[in-house]
């Protein structure tokens, strides 16, 4: 993703929830998201190689994710499609659509890609800019997070319809303007609906969640487009106590898969920290990132779920 202002006027419903609590009312043990497993998760990606769309590393890495959702979840939908390059050649996308409780009419939808992007553009060297970023935080860090997720929910079923969306091709071109092959997956599932009248109650994409300095601030396009969705994620990390780490300041304008999903109708916002100095990088690597905070992002995740 990218940090660029964007002006999109949508019609906000407030539908905030009014539940309150001070900061460290509730302890992290709140709810039973295992931090290391994410952790876990995040390395059996890393062992696949980044996954670059078009490459093995990234069939395989695919090929994972749907089996292990197929563990977790009720249903798994796998989209798939051909994308046409801008410079004319075709790779092969998926995006993978795991549901619990799919016949629930109130439903949460919970987005990260989680594709590696193929070039490392702000490496310091020429050398190391043409390596693929390993992508430790930027990719296997939501989708480790959302397959933790999933062990929970499986071993304490929601009352909610919970819809995980992991898509394809989030960061394979440039970032622009104009954005070039960037948000395939994101544009593709808002184009193209798995589910008829497709209306969760909110969204939430999960982007860069692992950095063991975490932070994150408020998406200005989320704040724009959905207040109501941040002020309800703010709110509830702030109730788990976790109020240093989620806060309430104004953050930068990302461009990212939250936008297509945001334009389609969904209220879908922005959780990413994009203050992480190896990003697009081949330093973005398992030591960046650390269960803790892959426990928080989780456990604000879980506690979101709660109705
Ligand atoms: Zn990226």
């Amino acid at each position: 993703m990218s940090a660029r202002a964007l002006g999109i006027v949508l019609l906000l419903a407030a539908t905030a929830c009014g539940r309150g609590g001070s900061e460290g009312a509730r302890t992290a043990a709140a709810t039973p998201f295992d931090g290391d497993k994410a952790m876990e998760y995040v390395r059996t990606q890393l062992a696949f190689g980044p996954r670059v769309p078009g490459s093995e590393a990234h069939r395989a890495a695919g090929d994972w994710i749907a089996a292990s959702m197929r563990q977790r979840a009720d249903t798994v939908i796998e989209q798939r499609w051909d994308h046409r390059t801008a410079d004319g050649r075709t790779i092969p996308l998926r995006n993978i659509f795991a549901r619990f409780n799919p016949n629930a009419s109130e439903r949460v939808l919970y987005v990260t890609h989680w594709d590696s992007r193929p070039k490392s553009e702000s490496a310091s060297d020429s050398v190391q800019r043409k390596l693929a970023v390993p992508g430790a935080n930027d990719g296997a860090s939501g989708t480790a997070m959302l397959i933790a997720l999933g062990d929970a929910l499986k071993a304490a079923r929601p009352t909610l319809g919970v819809d995980f969306l992991f898509v394809d091709g989030e960061d394979y071109g440039e970032f622009g303007p104009p954005d070039v092959d960037v948000l395939l997956g994101a544009s593709y599932f808002a184009e193209h609906p798995l589910v008829a009248n497709y209306h969760p109650l909110f969204g939430v994409l999960w982007d860069m969640v692992g950095d063991r300095d975490l932070r994150f601030d408020q998406e200005v396009n989320s704040l724009r487009e959905a207040p109501e969705v941040v002020s309800l994620v703010w709110e509830t990390a702030q109730r788990l106590g976790y109020g240093s780490t989620f806060v309430p300041a104004e953050g930068l304008a990302i461009t990212d898969d939250h936008i297509p999903l945001l334009k389609a109708g969904l209220r879908v916002i922005d959780v990413i920290d994009l203050d992480y100095p190896w990003h697009h990088t081949p330093d973005d690597t398992i030591d960046k990132v650390s269960a803790t905070s892959l426990k928080i992002v989780g456990d604000v995740a879980y506690e979101l779920l709660k109705r």
